[in-house]
């Protein structure tokens, strides 16, 4: 994986990373490998670009990430926490996910709502809060992210691989209670 970080956040990128590799895009990518129209260029890893912040008005809707062909871009505003980035991160990695293994339905489909769902489900596993407020700002991390989160987080991928393709759209998270359940039984 490939980081460029114009921002003044600090980026949690041994956690990024781990989180790529419990999607499976860690490493060449899939699609990097059978190139032919090169739109990969040099690099078939995942990059990710940070933007340096820009200015939003308040309550002005704005792209806060993108994603194409192993690219995840990430626009953060000044009031962004390095939680809130996380989140958006990981709504870019189920488009990446998606598009590198499962194509078709990345061409065909509007992916955005199940992403949404995986990312705040995914931040929730590794312990993420929001505010009351719910704006950019106001995204928490507990102070400590330790492993066992991100083994929280990898469950929660293991479902949403094992759920694929055909209920992509349908996805939610399980119920943490059941799944708790099942690893302890
Ligand atoms: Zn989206």
């Amino acid at each position: 994986m490939r980081f460029m970080n114009s921002s003044t956040l600090v980026l949690p990128k041994l956690l990024w990373s781990q989180l790529a590799g419990a999607m499976k895009l860690d490493g060449i990518l899939p699609g990097a490998k059978s190139d032919e129209l090169g739109m990969y260029g040099t690099v078939k890893s995942l990059r990710v670009t940070v933007r340096r912040e820009r200015q939003v008005r308040k309550g002005q809707v704005v792209t806060t990430g993108s994603y194409t062909y192993g690219h995840v871009t990430l626009y953060p505003c000044p009031n962004c926490s390095v939680a809130f980035v996380t989140q958006v991160f990981i709504h870019e990695l189920m488009h990446a996910w998606i598009h590198q293994y499962h194509s078709p339905l990345y061409s065909k489909s509007d992916t955005c709502e199940v992403a949404e769902r995986f990312a705040n489900a995914g931040f929730k596993a590794l312990g993420g809060k929001r505010g009351s407020l719910k704006n950019c700002g106001s995204y928490t991390f507990p102070t400590r992210l330790s492993l066992a989160r991100v083994f929280e987080f990898r469950a929660l991928a293991a479902n949403l691989r094992a759920e694929m393709p055909t209920g992509l759209l349908a996805w939610h998270a399980p119920d943490p209670r059941i799944r708790h359940a099942r690893l302890e039984g």
